[in-house]
């Protein structure tokens, strides 16, 4: 019996003999256990040591398609279906994006998963099950607008476990339960990802928009992800969610590990715990008083503990740093400060200098240095944020240990980034190079045999125009709005953050608006589309949506403008969305402030998807431009040392820029014209004005003007649509560095060790 007979049969009895009858609804559920139920067989016992990833955030996206593509039977389930006059892509759309994640940081552990699985390792992740995870973004009246987002269906990928552990906090203890997704490697193994929950969760204590009642821990533990962090009681239960999340974590850890064969005085044989940022910090002292609990005396629990985690650094923004006040942790967690105190203790002991404390002189804990002075590897996550974590932020810590320091440039799937999301160029390259790229991404260089093949550059301009006309429709379909699907698409998506400069973006907007007001006209239309949700606490942020929601409006509904420039916002930027944009665009922007981006990771997914980069000499950025070449990528603005000594020199005044530069000027005071504050509010336009003049912290006016005229050569190389192809081909060629796959392998290597 062939697979896909074997496959149908499969289906057929769990439709019960009548597929043809079943709704798409009945027909996702039965694929939902289809496929559990397959995932569940590539399960494996085997291997003495696990990695256990730690992560506040796991940005899984949809996972049918992609636990289809990996199990191998994509194309026969989509063909079985269709023989039933079934859609595939149809029944996908009913599946809620899981909402555990905000960006970067979390779509990062997703893709970290899926590789481990693919490598045939033992990596499972440990998380938290919010029940609305991060907010669902509207737009009313040129603002953000935060609701609930459910994602959490009475059938879903969660698998409720028999496995749950009573957790105390500072005065009283709640029950936990675990639930289980299953991790499809491609063509291989099946990890698991486990997400902890409490059974008490109020879905009712929400009230207007996203506010709750933030005291009322048993019934909104695990409701959202980083709730509200902008006042004393959001910290709050920020910290008992890290505490519950490790407490949990530390207790299956040490579960598993028995249960595999250790006596504990051998913990880190059978586990390599990875600290994804510091959110999971905790689990150091946790670790270390559930190892004295079970008769372990403290300085071998903290040798054993030592020697298990590993902490990855994502940022160097200072506020992203975590400290804890003790206060804080003594309501939460007063189990853990008598820990937390002696190992701080026994670092002053050892270490004078104050940067290196555990505990600083306002009594706060730095999380950070908790994990490295107490685990065995601290990495970056791509060259330059690792170059300057050890010659500046950490570099009293590098003096210490230089051993522990280690870069990881991050990656990202193959399967879901290309595979899934771009079929066309994914079916063409098979065809072209073979398979052999979805196993090996360093196969894709294959491609550049082709770089001058007239035939292939125009089969790759072909591909990408079906992908643009697919977004219009997309977009007209959920949004309403129209696009020429022959302009020239230039993307920003991402977290709103100043670091990350949407204002640089939008600041261009406007000096094209103003120009092609003026008579002079793009050679061809362009799209701008930018994708963003901003924290709901952060005002700034907010003001940059505002900005562009105004912009959007005064410029679409321009009609001497419209035909040549049109902008569009997209609603609830989600990994959804990034699938369905990152395949469509021509220029995709990279503008963060040179030292500010730690990797990046979206630039990876445009560049394979064969766009161009426009970007900063930031994060992975640089590795890109590295791999392609100059011809290849449109690289300005200033490096990140120069940025570091305006900062050390505190030397950067933007009104200079203001003044001097007449574009400059003309482009910020639009934001307060006339036109603008008829569809704006003027105290958030007034606010973002006065904010780019006198203090703009990330040094947007810096950089302007290489960004336009940077922009403005890319935009006049498109035309030449053959060479365009060109850096397209080449930026596809030479993406398979960026495969989670070769990051995962370089932690195995170097960290790991499974
Ligand atoms: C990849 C991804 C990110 C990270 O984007 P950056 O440009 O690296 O900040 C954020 N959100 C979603 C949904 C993503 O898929």
């Amino acid at each position: 019996m062939n697979e896909n007979t074997r496959i149908r049969e499969k289906l057929e009895r769990i439709c019960c003999n009548n597929l043809a009858a079943c709704t798409d609804r009945q027909l996702y559920e039965a694929l939902l256990t289809l496929v559990n139920d397959m995932a569940k067989e590539k399960e494996t016992q085997e291997g003495k040591k696990k990695v256990y990833y730690i992560s506040a955030e796991f940005l899984i996206g949809k996972l049918l398609s992609n636990n289809l593509i990996n199990l191998g039977i994509y194309e026969d389930v989509r063909e079985i279906l269709a023989r039933y006059g079934k859609d595939l892509a149809r029944i996908e759309e009913l599946e809620p994006e899981p909402s555990l994640g905000n960006g970067g940081l979390g779509r990062l552990a997703a893709c970290f998963l899926d590789s481990m699985a693919t490598l045939g390792m033992a990596g499972d992740g440990i998380g938290l099950n919010y029940h609305y995870g991060l907010f669902l973004q509207s737009f009313a009246d040129n603002l953000q607008k935060e609701t609930p987002n459910p994602w959490l269906e009475e059938k879903s990928w969660l698998n409720k476990t028999e496995v749950t552990y009573p957790i105390q906090f500072g005065g009283f203890t709640v029950q936990s339960r675990m639930y289980d997704i299953l991790v499809t490697g491609f063509e291989n193994r099946t990890n698991r990802l486990h997400l902890f929950d409490i059974e008490t969760v109020d879905e009712g204590i929400v009230g207007e928009g996203i506010s709750f009642d933030k005291e009322d821990i048993v019934k909104n533990l695990t409701l959202f992800l980083y709730p509200d962090d902008s006042d004393d009681a959001g910290r709050r239960l920020r910290g008992y969610q890290q505490y519950f999340m490790v407490s949990n974590g530390a207790r299956l850890i040490l579960d598993e590990c028995r249960a595999r064969g250790s006596n504990l005085y051998d913990l880190p044989e059978y586990a390599a715990i990875q600290i994804n940022d510091t959110h999971p910090s905790m689990v150091i002292p946790e670790l270390i008083r559930l190892l004295m609990e079970e008769g372990i005396p403290m300085d071998k629990a903290i040798d054993l503990v030592s020697r298990t985690c590993a902490y990855t650094n994502h940022t160097i923004l200072a506020e992203a740093l975590e400290k804890w006040p003790m206060d804080y942790l003594y309501q939460v967690v007063p189990q853990l400060m008598p820990i937390i105190r002696e190992l701080d203790t026994r670092v002053k002991e050892k270490f004078a200098g104050e940067s290196l404390a555990i505990i600083d002189k306002s009594r706060r804990v730095h999380m950070a240095n908790l994990d490295i002075h107490y685990g065995y590897s601290v990495n970056g996550v791509a060259n330059l944020h690792t170059e300057i974590l050890k010659n500046n932020e950490l570099n009293d810590f590098y003096k210490i240990y230089p051993e522990k320091f280690n870069n990881k440039t991050n990656g990202i799937t193959f399967r879901r980034w290309l595979m899934h999301c771009n079929h066309g160029l994914c079916g063409y390259l098979n065809e072209l190079i073979g398979t052999g790229w979805q196993k090996d991404a360093g196969e894709l260089t294959k491609l550049l045999d082709y770089a001058k093949d007239p035939a292939v550059l125009t089969k790759l301009l072909a591909i990408k125009q079906e992908n643009k006309r697919c977004l219009a429709d997309y977009l007209k379909k959920t949004q309403g709005v129209e696009i020429d699907e022959n302009s020239i698409f230039d993307i920003q998506i991402k977290r709103l953050h100043e670091y990350k400069r949407q204002q640089l973006n939008a600041l261009y907007v406007i000096h094209k608006y103003l120009e092609i007001k003026g008579g002079k006209r793009p050679a061809t239309p362009i799209t701008v589309i930018f994708g963003a949700k901003a924290a709901p606490a952060y005002v700034i942020a907010k003001d940059i949506i505002h900005l562009i929601l105004c912009l959007q409006q005064v410029i679409n509904s321009d009609p001497a403008v419209s035909p040549y420039l049109k902008v569009v916002m997209v609603e609830n930027y989600n990994v959804t969305k990034a699938e369905k944009l990152i395949p469509a665009c021509d220029i995709s922007e990279q503008i963060s402030l040179a030292s500010k981006e730690a990797s990046g990771t979206g630039n990876m997914k445009f560049m394979l998807n064969g766009a161009v980069t426009l970007g900063t000499m930031d994060g992975a950025n640089v590795e890109i431009a590295e791999l392609v070449g100059e011809d290849n990528i449109y690289i300005f603005g200033e490096s990140s040392d120069t940025v570091i000594g305006h900062y050390q020199k505190a030397d950067y005044v933007s009104k200079k820029y203001y003044e001097e530069n007449e574009d400059i000027q003309e482009a910020v005071d639009f934001i307060i014209s006339d036109e603008l504050l008829a569809v704006g509010k003027k105290e958030n336009l007034m606010r973002l004005h006065k904010e780019l003049v006198s203090k703009d912290w990330f040094m947007t006016l810096l950089d302007y003007e290489s960004y336009a005229a940077r922009k403005e050569e890319a935009l006049a190389d498109y035309e030449d649509r053959l060479s365009w192809a060109g850096k397209m081909l080449v930026n596809t060629a030479k993406a398979g560095f960026f495969s989670s796959d070769r990051t995962i392998a370089e932690y195995n290597r170097d960290i790991w060790h499974v």
